[in-house]
């Protein structure tokens, strides 16, 4: 604490990321970095070349304060208008002025709803705007239990895929929460970072967004694109909502995308070929990880995402944390979270398919106790 601090800064808790090593060397190994869910393969050749192309021709120049190129990019790759579209320095930005422009900032307005185990930034905003909330348990299986979603509130936030559980609801489950939201007139943000490695491409809520004016749809160009160092994301729904986005940034920093990474997420978006390809990747590797850890004898959570939740066997006497620190010295990262009702797991990210070899040759060792 400090003196100079003001009673806003005071009070807040701020999300910590996820570990980004220095070197690529952990415990004297060549680091395998499983933690915080960016793609193995590397952008678009597309992408890259926008980017020097960008760098050379325009940096002494403002960046177009209205991100037209990626929306309309955005837009024409989903089927919408240029003006249901928005874009931000990654989806935590976007998520942060969505709370502002539409979730209640002051104690006694309607609490805002998410689940019990989800992306932790949605209390870290709540803190940062004083947005009342109200978090609901996920089922014992841990999805997400939808009944409660369907009462009166002051709007809803998770994502789906859900993290850390990797765990998919159903479109039809989003339909009936959009519909029970926008008869209560509140917004519903579905921040769909990891919909781009769901099996089949009906998934996404993106096709609700004509039939629901309070739906808005976040996603990230950082996992499905492989651009998590670019800093883009953006968002899809109504005009008015888009339009409630713009009041926020605009009163704000006009210039939240530079040049180079408008120019590099337009090029990302207009490649759907390239990353559906390495997406593809990373499915088939997830499926594998996923059966040969229940091989030896993990409980592993259905996943829909670049990443799984898994817990060791019990037999093997070892907890989530002395898993992850098993692995820590064997020079593979992944996440533990020391948290109620996940501390016995562990959550990975989908790698190449030699990070998983060497990775379950690592899980064999432990579980061997040598
Ligand atoms: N939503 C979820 C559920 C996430 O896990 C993340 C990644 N930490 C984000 C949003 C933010 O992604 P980015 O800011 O890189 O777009």
């Amino acid at each position: 604490m400090s003196i100079y601090w003001n009673e806003r800064t005071r009070r807040l808790s701020p999300y910590v990321p996820g570990e980004q090593p220095k070197n690529m060397k952990l415990s004297g190994r060549k680091l395998i970095k499983l933690n915080t869910n960016e793609n193995p393969y590397p952008p678009s050749p597309r992408v890259i070349e926008a980017i020097q192309k960008a760098a050379v021709e325009t940096l002494k120049l403002y960046p177009d304060p209205a991100c037209t190129e990626p929306r309309e990019a955005a837009a024409a790759r989903y089927g919408l208008k240029t003006g249901q579209v928005f874009a931000g320095n990654g989806s935590d930005e976007i998520l942060a002025f969505a709370f502002a422009a539409f979730f209640g900032n002051a104690s006694g307005e309607d609490a805002i709803l998410f689940p019990d185990i989800t992306y932790s930034f949605y209390p870290v905003y709540s803190g940062l705007w004083d947005t009342p909330y109200k978090t609901i348990p996920l089922r014992e299986d841990f999805s997400i239990d939808t009944g409660p979603y369907l009462e009166k509130s002051g709007g809803i936030i998770f994502p789906n895929p859900n993290a850390p559980t990797g765990m998919l609801l159903s479109l039809e489950e989003i339909r009936k929460i959009a519909k029970a939201a926008e008869q209560n007139k509140r917004v519903f943000v579905l921040d769909e970072a990891y919909i781009a490695f769901a099996d089949g491409d009906a998934a996404s809520a993106i096709s609700l967004i004509n039939e629901f004016p309070n739906l808005l749809v976040v996603r990230t160009l950082s996992k499905e694109a492989s651009l998590a160092g670019l800093r883009a994301g953006f968002a899809l729904g109504s005009g008015e909502l888009i339009e409630g986005l713009c009041r926020i940034r605009d009163s704000f920093n006009s210039y939240t995308l530079d040049r180079l990474a408008l120019a590099g997420a337009a090029a990302a978006l207009n490649d759907s070929s390239y990353y559906e390809q390495i997406n593809r990747r990373i499915i088939a590797t997830r499926r594998r990880l996923s059966l040969d850890l229940e091989a030896l004898g993990f409980r592993v959570l259905p996943s829909q995402a670049n990443f799984i939740f898994a817990s060791p066997p019990p037999e093997c006497g070892k907890g989530g944390m002395d898993f992850y620190t098993a692995l820590r010295e064997r020079g593979i990262l992944v996440r533990h979270f020391n948290k109620p009702r996940i501390a016995g797991f562990l959550r990975i990210s989908i790698g190449t398919d030699d990070d998983t070899d060497i990775l379950l040759e690592a899980c064999k060792e432990i579980l061997r106790g040598v």
